[in-house]
């Protein structure tokens, strides 16, 4: 280890506060410091290469430094670096936002940048209700929301969020919402264990809480297909072409989080696709930017936009904006990834890896500690139990999700775990061999930490 490394391990251990971390485990453990990145590998200082097995938080598409985004975004900054939307307009915002309406869901043509994803969902929660104030519906203020959901960190996100551990000591600065249960099968509130058979008793619960609520309700935010940061929770089949029809029939706006969903992660290059559902809104960023940049937008329906045009006088203006939107440094590699997604085949050459994945997760799925595999496209979870028949869960404080992750690390593979949930995360563009290298590392540390 150099003298470099051990000073930087020092002067981050003095001055950086890490996201969603224990910065006493964090002083009291050897940290990895990343300094390069080449496809789908980080290098730290000492030249230790890592498989990135969670895409960088879930933002990388294409590898690390790829030369042609590289590129893009060399070609940019010669050009323009950044220059405010607030009354002006921009060459690389406009492309971006007319190449994205190409393949969002139809109909979803309006794009209101912001730089994060909790910044989309607070633009998206703050749009819905201002929608219905115009239709006049200010009594229309709540929204209803999912158990186990995430939606970000900011206080209107952590408000439509339903995960306990991270936003009950938030509680008294939040709204409230309408909480419906969660399509969690394997953990099913609803007393259901066969997931098939339920019949979505889910849906069911929903439609009886519209029906009480909906009236006050502004709209309903939902994450497609896959509750993410919750544990890697994949609905069943069906489940959001049903919420779409609940929603048309007690007129809430539906309010799609496709952060970490979009961008080709489930296969198509939105979640919401697989069921030909169309969202009110949709809020995207994690891979808009291939995980170069921070770079977000909130897509509206025309309904929706139209709601906010009349004279200045009506004060009917969105009011709402953050400094760095529309950057087109982020615009200019979001619209060179779009290209990628072409030129290398990604979705088409994907499916075959998550068949791979597939396979690979039913053998993880047999071993003795692991209660349930869930997979969803190029994203999986793989839950540990402490007993399988009972499904009774690991005690929180044994940190076995972490401790997987440990001993992954060792094997030269960087992954993040969800709780007991061990999570599969790659960058699309992983290779094949790559994917069997990161799924063999995980397996064998499985096995270590929870058989040995
Ligand atoms: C990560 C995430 C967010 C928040 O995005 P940030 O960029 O971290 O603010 C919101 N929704 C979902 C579904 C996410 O996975």
């Amino acid at each position: 280890m150099t003298v470099y490394t051990e000073r930087l391990r020092t002067l981050d251990k003095r001055h950086v506060w890490h996201p969603f971390t224990q910065m006493q485990d964090w002083d009291r453990d050897e940290q990895i410091i990343i300094e390069r990145g080449e496809g789908c590998w980080l290098i730290d200082t000492d030249g230790k290469r890592y498989l990135d097995g969670v895409a960088s938080m879930w933002t990388n598409v294409h590898g690390h430094c790829r030369s042609e985004l590289n590129e893009a975004l060399k070609a940019q900054v010669e050009r323009l670096e950044h220059s405010t939307l607030l009354g002006l307009a921009s060459e690389q915002s406009i492309l971006l936002a007319a190449r994205l309406a190409e393949i969002t869901p139809p109909g979803l043509d309006r794009f209101f940048y912001s730089d994060n994803g909790s910044t989309a969902m607070e633009v998206a929660v703050k749009m819905a209700y201002q929608f219905q104030v115009h239709h006049g519906h200010p009594e229309r203020s709540r929204f209803v929301t999912f158990k186990n959901a995430y939606h970000g960190d900011t206080l209107g996100a952590v408000s439509v969020g339903g995960i306990d551990i991270y936003h009950s000591t938030f509680k008294p600065l939040m709204f409230e919402t309408i909480q419906a249960p969660a399509p969690y099968c394997y953990r099913c509130e609803l007393g259901c264990d066969d997931r098939l058979a339920c019949g979505m008793k889910c849906i069911d619960a929903l439609e009886s809480l519209l029906m009480e609520h909906a009236s006050c309700c502004a709209g309903l935010v939902i994450e497609p297909l896959l509750q993410g940061a919750g544990g890697m929770i994949v609905q069943p089949a069906g489940f959001l072409g049903r919420v779409r029809e609940l929603c048309n029939r007690y007129d809430l706006l539906m309010i799609a989080d496709e952060v970490a969903t979009g961008f080709g992660r489930t296969g198509k290059m939105f979640a919401c696709q697989h069921e030909d559902v169309v969202p009110d809104i949709m809020a995207i960023s994690k891979g808009i930017a291939a995980g170069y940049l921070p770079l977000a937008a909130t897509v509206a329906s025309e309904e929706v936009y139209a709601a906010f045009l009349g004279e200045y006088s009506e004060l009917k203006t969105f009011f709402h904006g953050h400094t760095f939107t529309g950057n087109p440094l982020a615009c200019a590699v979001a619209l060179k990834s779009l290209d990628l997604f072409v030129t290398d085949n990604l979705l088409e050459l994907l499916q075959s890896k998550i068949l791979t994945l597939a396979e690979r997760l039913e053998v993880i799925g047999m071993f003795p500690h692991v209660g349930d595999v869930r997979q969803c496209g190029m994203a999986a979870g793989i839950e540990l139990v402490e007993e399988k028949a009972s499904r009774r869960a690991y005690p929180w404080e044994q940190r076995l999700g972490v401790r997987v992750c440990l001993e992954a690390r060792k094997q030269g593979i960087f992954s993040r775990p969800l709780g007991n949930t061990v999570v599969v995360y790659p960058p699309l563009a992983i290779s094949n061999m790559e994917l069997e290298f990161l799924l063999d590392g995980l397996q064998r540390s499985i096995k270590s930490v929870t058989e040995s």
